[in-house]
């Protein structure tokens, strides 16, 4: 095997072990995601609690057995015992629960979770804006408590936002109290939770159990083979408010299992070809071996036979000296050239069968590494089939926050490098949860395909937009100074305020806002997507579609 070959080899077989490391990556993810959904049903559970003896007893215990990780038949016996107790409850209990105010819900929030220290002066100047606003005004500081929030989710999904995200529609909806809030509240993150929950709302099941669900669904992102059942659950979750919660969450809960199945299937078939890889290897390596061994025998033999040759030369000398009769010498002499002769030809018949059987094992070994380069083909265009679907955002098809964090790495790692400006830049469509709530999910859907293909089609081909989660998206722009940035953004607000959407018939007004953060010195990726943020938190407190430069930041 030549050098190149085996480096060739090496290659592959790191980068089978890179989809084996990325497998897992995923299925990491969908753990994390299992564990996500057991908090909720845990969430929706404590929504619940001090209604009814009967449904606290059951809901205790759906609780323990979540937490005793028992397995899908277990909890779904238990969730299916308590539909009866949810039936009868049904009827009174909307009446029976306390509703506090926005504002007060919002320091009760910020009040039962606890945050590390290096929180503390923003939660305190959280609290102070808090005081300061009216119930009505409360959809102002529900972005800060979101973010906040936000940064206590423990789960490392790249849409593990979503609970706290729908504190706002909450807030700004005012109609449904008992969305999300339960959601953050009780949230058992590394802050942990606080142990007896005030009840701030109604329980859970019902129409904002079913939007917790729509949006959990949303974020989750399972491959086109489960679209028919995503849109079947989505479908009754809008249209039936009766139907039962907590089984349309153990739904979820069976696809993602599911989704784990298949990637545990696919990674052992990239263990069986990196099993099968290393045999072939172990096959070459033998061969260099033999080859190097059958060289030796041959330099022997070699060795040998020149040995043999200049013996019976030196024999035909002496016996020549010696003769004394010619035709004797004419015997002796004929005697070695016969040994000669039959040495020589032995040696030829070794000769031969050696290169046969080498020509046999080189012709075996290159049919081997013929298949190996087959199969290695066929296995590189699934890993990388594999690798940009896990970086690529189902519904938009747009890059998805897995790529974001990978990108955002490098062009962070870059700049440090180069200096070359580079600017982050954060887009919410405004106004989005009234597009779904008058037109349907399907429409919404379509606006942000709609958006995304906008916004990916109108920047340089060196720039970078993300879906970032929900109805955000994230961008990067580099080589451009501040001016530069905010005509590219200003461009693209307006393309799309101007880009005519319609459905079924009806124009549809769409409108995006966008915060602008330049990287400085000193900054870390973390601070410059904050101070976008806050730029597009501002944006929209402004009145929304418009784009907003973050102040510049002291160096150091
Ligand atoms: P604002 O202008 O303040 O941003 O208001 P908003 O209504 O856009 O903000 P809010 O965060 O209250 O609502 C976002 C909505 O986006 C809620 C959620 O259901 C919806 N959403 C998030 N992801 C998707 C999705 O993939 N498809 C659809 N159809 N809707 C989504
Ligand atoms: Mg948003
Ligand atoms: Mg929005």
């Amino acid at each position: 095997m030549t050098e190149t070959e085996h480096a060739q080899l090496e290659t592959w077989k790191r980068k089978y072990y890179d989809s084996v490391e990325q497998a897992e990556a995923r299925e990491r993810r969908w753990a994390g995601m299992e564990e996500l959904l057991r908090r909720t049903i845990t969430r929706l559970s404590l929504a619940a609690d001090g209604l009814d003896a009967t449904l606290d007893r059951q809901l205790g215990e759906l609780r323990n057995a979540i937490r005793d990780r028992a397995d899908d038949r277990a909890l779904q016996q238990r969730i299916e015992a308590m539909s009866a107790t949810l039936v009868r409850l049904d009827s009174d209990r909307a009446s029976a629960a306390r509703t506090p105010g926005a504002v007060e819900s919002l320091q009760l929030l910020l009040e039962q979770t606890r945050f590390p220290r290096g929180k503390a002066r923003r939660l305190k100047a959280l609290r102070k804006q808090l005081d300061a606003l009216e119930d009505a005004e409360a959809a102002r500081a529900v972005d800060r408590v979101a973010a906040l929030l936000n940064e206590l989710l423990a789960v490392q999904l790249p849409q593990a936002a979503a609970p706290a995200r729908g504190l706002r529609r909450w807030l700004g909806g005012q109609t449904r109290p008992d969305v999300a809030v339960e959601a953050g509240a009780s949230e058992p993150g590394p802050a942990g939770p606080a142990p007896q929950q005030e009840r701030m709302t109604a329980p859970a099941s019902g129409a904002a159990g079913h939007e917790l669900l729509l949006q959990l669904l949303e974020q989750l992102g399972l491959p086109e083979a489960f679209d028919a059942r995503i849109e079947a659950l989505q479908q009754r979750l809008e249209e039936d408010s009766d139907c039962d919660t907590l089984a349309a969450l153990h739904e979820i809960t069976d696809m993602v299992a599911e989704m784990r199945v298949q990637l545990q299937r696919e990674k052992q078939e990239i263990e069986d070809f990196l099993q099968q890889l290393t045999d072939r290897l172990q096959d070459v390596d033998s061969f260099v071996k033999g080859a190097e061994g059958e060289r030796q025998a041959a330099y022997e033999q070699g060795r040998e036979l020149g040995d043999a040759v200049q013996a019976q030369v030196r024999g035909i000398e002496s016996d020549v000296q010696d003769a004394q009769e010619l035709s004797q010498l004419k015997q002796t002499v004929q005697a070695r050239i016969d040994a000669i002769v039959e040495h020589v030809e032995q040696h030829r018949q070794a000769e031969t069968a050696r290169n046969q059987a080498a020509d046999a094992r080189v012709q075996t070994l290159q049919q081997r590494l013929h298949d190996l380069e087959g199969e290695a083909a066929e296995l590189r265009e699934r890993v990388r089939q594999q690798r940009s679907q896990a970086l690529t955002d189902a519904l938009t098809g747009i890059p998805n926050r897995l790529a974001w964090d990978e990108r955002v790495q490098q062009e962070y790692a870059r700049w440090k490098r180069f200096q070359t400006p580079l600017a982050l830049l954060v887009w919410d469509v405004d106004n989005f949860k009234p597009i779904n709530d008058e037109y349907g999910h399907k429409a919404g859907d379509k606006v942000l395909r709609v958006i995304a293909g906008l916004l990916a089609d109108n920047i340089r081909e060196t720039d970078f937009i993300a879906r970032f989660g929900g109805e955000e998206f994230a961008m990067l722009v580099t080589g451009a100074g501040v001016g530069d940035v905010s005509r590219v953004a200003e461009k693209l607000r307006v393309a799309i305020e101007a880009c005519g959407f319609h459905y079924r018939g009806q124009d549809v007004s769409i409108t995006i806002s966008c915060g602008i953060a330049l990287f400085a010195d000193g900054d870390t990726v973390e601070a410059v997507f904050e101070r976008a943020d806050q730029a597009l938190y501002r944006a929209k407190e402004q009145g929304r579609n418009r784009c907003v430069l973050a102040e510049a930041v002291d160096g150091g």
